[in-house]
């Protein structure tokens, strides 16, 4: 068998890290785990956190309950076997002449390593016995016979402290990782011209790799992460902005103002309502793009209840007017549903057709939808992701409209594809707000049209939240609002018990759908869940809409979306089961017409994070307000649905702190893709490669896509 290392082969960051002096195939499949293949992969394996480890004592100056480091020759070690299975490991370690203990349970393999006379380090929490000082189970290092030389890693610095996967140990990942950046940092190539650096004051790549792992001061630990934050950034900013040039070459559907005009206005005055001013803006900015027959990416935010549908209905209308088609494309299918009878009912008294798809239509009539819509037939076509399907071929895409945004994540323009390769304007819809950074990173220079209000005839809904012990009260408050043909929601976490175990307190909707036909027996208890035929599901929505359904137990299918103006009372089971966006996404689902509305959220949950929640959730009825809250609970890690939101996973770098970082990196991006969009300079030729790699951009490969 051939053995080869890294030292004979010549290495690149390229080289597969089971070469690797003491790795070896077993340790380097544990290691897989963790992500780390290559070698290059060691380097941005980036501390979670570091611990100051470079502070040391003499016996006479410690003090109970701080965290030092003591040097110390091992003098004797005892190995103590109690009753029971417990062993008790005791060593003493001479520090300047004066006795040092440490002590650790059921680690028996350490009387190996601590035969006396070995010098060791101890780093840990200084603890009292008796007379004595001790540490309970201290990270320890051997530092060999000549401590001035020995350069020690796992304590006596600042100290790196890794995520970890099973089978790897903090010290064996660290040593790794000491051994790899140091040897191969020279594979560190700067990508970045010089007279840049100096410029953005950035520390050079490669001292940067190594001080992020093993910094020599907090000062410098700063330096490098404020360096390697930039590269990620810029790199995510260049390819943003790739993008984006790209895509402004391509070019696109040719308006007719005047029809579109006219038909727009045709359709706002067919509406039982007239616009907020809000709506209003947000259609002139959208309709404005589209005359400029340049592509456009929009996002329309507007909390929950604010009219955006109406407002792509209008954008639909202007658009179908010059003879381009539209999708309308919703995370759920009783969503979409919902709105293919609404467009039905408002736009084909337009003369506009409107289609329907999703992976519940049968096969024939999904044939007969296709072909009337690579045909023209079809100018809107209303759906799930369905609608990016790759048999999907429209005769002319004009525009896409993304309903709820954030539930879908990343989505390919190019997967809505025409038959010419006209790329379609695109029109987000949420109600989530996106914070502008991340705005920036996501869309790079998207345009924002924001409802920033509620139609002028709603009045804020009440929100409680109650125990079990108020049920009672709770019940025959609906009773008496059902009574005067209001109707309600009651939303549960689970759909049966087979899923939630038979001694769960987790309501699930199939019974309480039983217990609330008993309870309200003269009322009609309609059910809802996602595992639901889709027939049955659109049946049950119909009925509820017309009113022959006064109580919808459903899950969380109705979540976003769902308008049945005449439900006023919302109640939501053990709702420390949902998010605080989730929540305030489903008491959105009442309050919708004039009539006042009520949420009441179940839960015994005694969670701090659950009652930090579910206050703030009672306190604001405000979707922005309810985001801030969301991000301050929990936390910048978890930025509102980074994930969901399709952004790159970065690896180093929080996008909620690190915004001056992000602006830097932004407005170097500009700089260099104004000045040299091509890449030409020498001096970008490092750089070029580096972004390619990261995202897997092509030269040849025509990316039609932003978002
Ligand atoms: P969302 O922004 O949550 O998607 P919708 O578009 O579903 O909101 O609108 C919520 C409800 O408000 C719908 O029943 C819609 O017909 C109604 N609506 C929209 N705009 C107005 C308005 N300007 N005045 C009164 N009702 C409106
Ligand atoms: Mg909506």
């Amino acid at each position: 068998m051939q053995t080869e290392t890294l030292t004979e082969n010549r290495p690149s960051l390229d080289s597969p890290v089971r070469y690797l002096k003491g790795v070896g195939p077993k340790r380097s499949e544990v290691l897989a785990r963790l992500g780390l293949n290559k070698l290059g992969d060691l380097f941005y394996l980036f501390p979670r956190r570091y611990e100051d480890r470079s502070v040391f004592k003499g016996v006479a100056d410690l003090e109970e309950g701080e965290r030092v480091c003591v040097r110390g020759v091992v003098t004797s070690r005892a190995f103590i076997r109690r009753n029971g299975g417990v062993s008790i490991f005791k060593v003493v370690l001479d520090v300047e002449g004066r006795p040092f203990f440490g002590t650790w349970f059921n680690q028996p393999y350490l009387s190996k390593i601590f035969s006396p006379k070995t010098k060791v380090i101890f780093y840990g929490k200084v603890e009292k016995e008796g007379k004595f000082f001790k540490m309970l189970h201290p990270e320890y290092e051997i530092v060999g016979d000549d401590p001035a030389t020995y350069e020690a890693i796992h304590s006596a610095r600042i100290v790196p402290i890794y995520p970890l996967t099973q089978d790897v140990s903090q010290k064996g990942l660290r040593q790794l990782l000491f051994g790899s950046t140091k040897n191969y940092l020279n594979l560190i190539q700067e990508f970045l011209p010089e007279a840049s650096r100096q410029k953005l004051g950035l520390l050079d790549l490669a001292p940067s790799f190594w001080q992020i792992h093993f910094p020599a001061s907090f000062e410098d630990l700063q330096k490098a992460y404020r360096r390697l934050v930039f590269n990620e950034f810029l790199m995510m900013q260049l390819a943003i902005q790739i993008k984006k040039r790209q895509l402004q070459n391509t070019s696109l559907v040719t308006s007719n103002k005047e029809r579109g005009r006219a038909q727009l206005e045709k359709f706002i005055n067919s509406l039982s309502f007239k616009l907020t001013q809000g709506q209003k803006k947000a259609i002139d900015e959208i309709v404005a793009d589209i005359e400029k027959n340049k592509v456009s990416s929009r996002l329309l935010q507007g909390d929950v209840g604010s009219g955006k549908t109406v407002v792509a209905m209008a954008a639909i209308v202007f658009i179908a007017a010059s003879d381009f088609q539209s999708a309308l494309m919703a995370p759920t299918e009783v969503l979409a549903q919902q709105h293919y009878f609404t467009l039905l009912q408002l736009l084909e008294p337009l003369g506009i057709s409107v289609g329907y798809l999703s992976q519940s239509v049968s096969s024939a009539q999904k044939q007969a939808t296709l072909l009337a819509l690579a045909q023209g037939k079809i100018q809107v076509i209303v759906g799930t992701h369905a609608l990016i399907q790759s048999e999907v071929q429209f005769k002319n895409l004009g525009l896409a409209v993304i309903d709820e945004q954030h539930k879908f994540g990343v989505i390919q323009r190019a997967s809505l594809k025409g038959k010419s390769d006209k790329i379609p304007h695109f029109l987000l819809m949420s109600a989530t707000p996106i914070p502008q950074t991340l705005m920036m990173t996501l869309y790079g220079e998207l345009n924002v049209s924001t409802i920033n209000e509620l139609p002028k005839d709603r009045i804020p809904i009440r929100t409680y939240w109650v125990s079990d012990s108020r049920r009672q009260e709770i019940y025959d408050f609906l009773e008496s609002l059902l009574a005067r043909g209001q109707q309600g929601y009651v939303i549960c976490p689970a759909i049966d018990q087979t899923i939630t175990g038979a001694i769960s307190t987790i309501k699930d909707v199939t019974t309480t759908h039983e217990e609330l036909k008993k309870i309200f027996a003269r009322q009609k208890i309609g059910l809802l869940h996602g595992q639901m035929k889709s027939a049955d599901k659109q049946k049950i929505m119909k009925e509820f809409r017309d009113k022959k359904i006064d109580i919808l137990v459903s899950t969380v299918v109705i979540e976003v979306g769902v308008d049945v103006p005449n439900a006023t009372v919302m109640i939501v089971e053990n709702a420390e089961k949902f998010g605080l966006s989730q929540l305030h996404q489903l008491r959105g689902r009442v309050g919708r017409g004039s009539m006042e509305s009520f949420c009441f959220v179940f839960s015994n949950s005694a969670n701090e994070e659950t009652i930090l929640r579910l206050e703030a959730f009672t306190q604001t009825t405000s979707g922005f307000e309810i985001a801030q809250k969301d991000l301050e609970i929990r936390g910048a890690g978890d930025i509102v649905g980074a994930k969901q939101h399709g952004i790159p996973e970065l690896r180093i770098g929080d996008l909620t702190k690190d915004i001056e970082i992000l602006y830097l990196a932004g407005n170097y991006a500009t700089e260099i893709i104004s000045k040299d969009p091509e890449f030409k300079s020498p001096d970008h030729r490092l750089l070029k490669k580096a972004v390619y790699e990261r995202f897997g951009l092509s030269n040849d490969k025509k990316i039609t896509s932003v978002i």
